[in-house]
């Protein structure tokens, strides 16, 4: 096991695949990066394998490959990490950085989760299972950025933004997660 030290440069994390995203901007100084936020996203929706999240994330999606393209048409996020559902890891802003995930969101009396967050993808649907290989991918990755940074809090994308999002969702295991990081039970939302 590398030291925490060497998990991450510059805020890259050593065993993601890195792809720069153009979708970031600095921290508030000061910002203690204290959250982790799980969300699912593929493209189109429900369709898995091909390369059109990273795409979304750097800008070079066709918006005219597909119908439901149309309806983002414009939007340019960006996500910390991207999960495959295979467990393959993927970073596109540095956890240094401010990536654009939550969007409008608030968290245990804070708004603006992006200031404070790293924000992790996993390749799926809200309302669909998860495969096991993310979920060994994502507490690997959790921890090794709790190592990093002063994590203390862990939600969905849905916990922060609620009415507006459904991600990743209600097949999303969090107990699971839970068991995997031994981490206490108020770093966690509460169960629903
Ligand atoms: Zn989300």
């Amino acid at each position: 096991m590398p030291s925490a030290a060497g998990l991450f440069a510059d805020g890259w994390y050593r065993f993601a695949r890195r792809l720069d995203s153009p979708n970031f901007g600095a921290r508030p100084e000061g910002a203690a990066i204290d959250l982790l936020v799980v969300h699912s996203i593929s493209l189109p929706p429900g369709v898995y394998g091909g390369n059109e999240v990273q795409q979304l994330f750097t800008n070079t999606l066709d918006w005219d490959a597909h119908p439901y393209f149309k309806t983002i048409q414009g939007m340019q996020v960006s996500a910390h990490f991207y999960v495959r559902r295979d467990g393959a890891l993927w970073q596109f802003v540095s956890c240094d950085q401010r990536a654009w995930h939550a969007g409008p969101s608030h968290w245990c009396g804070r708004d603006n989760c992006n200031d404070f967050s790293v924000g992790i993808e996993l390749e799926g649907l809200e309302g669909e299972s998860f495969e096991p290989a993310q979920y060994e991918a994502l507490a690997a990755l959790a921890a090794a950025v709790a190592q990093h940074y002063p994590i203390r809090q862990i939600a969905g994308h849905e916990h922060i933004a609620p009415g507006r999002k459904k991600d990743p969702g209600a097949q999303f295991d969090w107990a699971l997660l839970q068991r995997e990081l031994a981490w206490p039970d108020d770093w966690f939302p509460p169960a629903n």
